[in-house]
């Protein structure tokens, strides 16, 4: 007994190629594969967060005062992908997992709930000094988005270099002091 009576004739196989595996779907996949490997060489990005105390003394509006931000630090990221199915990071620039633990150990956790204060910025510098063991990272400039950017750029520049032997590197750092406000620091030999 016949287990289908559907008939698809030549034509129509030929147009749906999922009913017919053996045949039309190769040469998709070889189109897919050439366009996969022009693309040996891409951008990953991680995201972190963190709160932190900041204030801007010289400015004219709301941010010369004592205030904190829910601030987003993304990392990117080049390199080429991975092509070694004997490596955990088959497939991969860089495993997310350690993207962040090089972000979080040197930059996030170090900024997380502290307040950032420029040293010129005495009067709040030595109040917070004189608070026991309070968590406070002095800056020797004005601890706005663009500042906190490049610093979190120089720190993080070395970390992310040579380590897969797959040109790895840093491309943007993006700090969010805000939703809506960002600053992005770039590597300066990008032009
Ligand atoms: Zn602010």
């Amino acid at each position: 007994m016949e287990g289908r009576s559907v008939k698809v004739g030549a034509g129509s196989t030929a147009a749906h190629g999922r009913y017919n595996p053996a045949g039309p779907c190769a040469p998709q996949q070889r189109n897919y594969f050439a366009t996969i490997q022009a693309l040996s060489n891409m951008q990953i990005t991680r995201r972190l967060e963190f709160d932190a105390g900041h204030r801007i003394p010289n400015h004219q509006s709301q941010c010369r005062h004592l205030h904190g931000h829910r601030y987003a630090l993304e990392v990117t990221l080049s390199g080429g992908v991975i092509d070694a199915s004997d490596r955990p990071d088959d497939g991969m620039v860089m495993d997310f997992s350690e993207v962040k633990a090089l972000a979080k150990r040197h930059v996030v956790d170090l900024w997380d709930h502290a307040f950032l204060v420029w040293s010129g910025d005495q009067l709040v510098a030595e109040f917070l000094a004189g608070i026991p063991n309070h968590k406070t990272v002095v800056l020797e400039r004005v601890p706005t988005a663009e500042n906190l950017a490049r610093l979190a750029f120089a720190i993080l520049d070395p970390l992310y270099r040579n380590n897969y032997g797959n040109l790895l590197r840093l491309e943007r750092v993006r700090l969010y002091e805000t939703p809506n406000c960002w600053a992005d620091a770039y590597r300066a030999d990008k032009a």
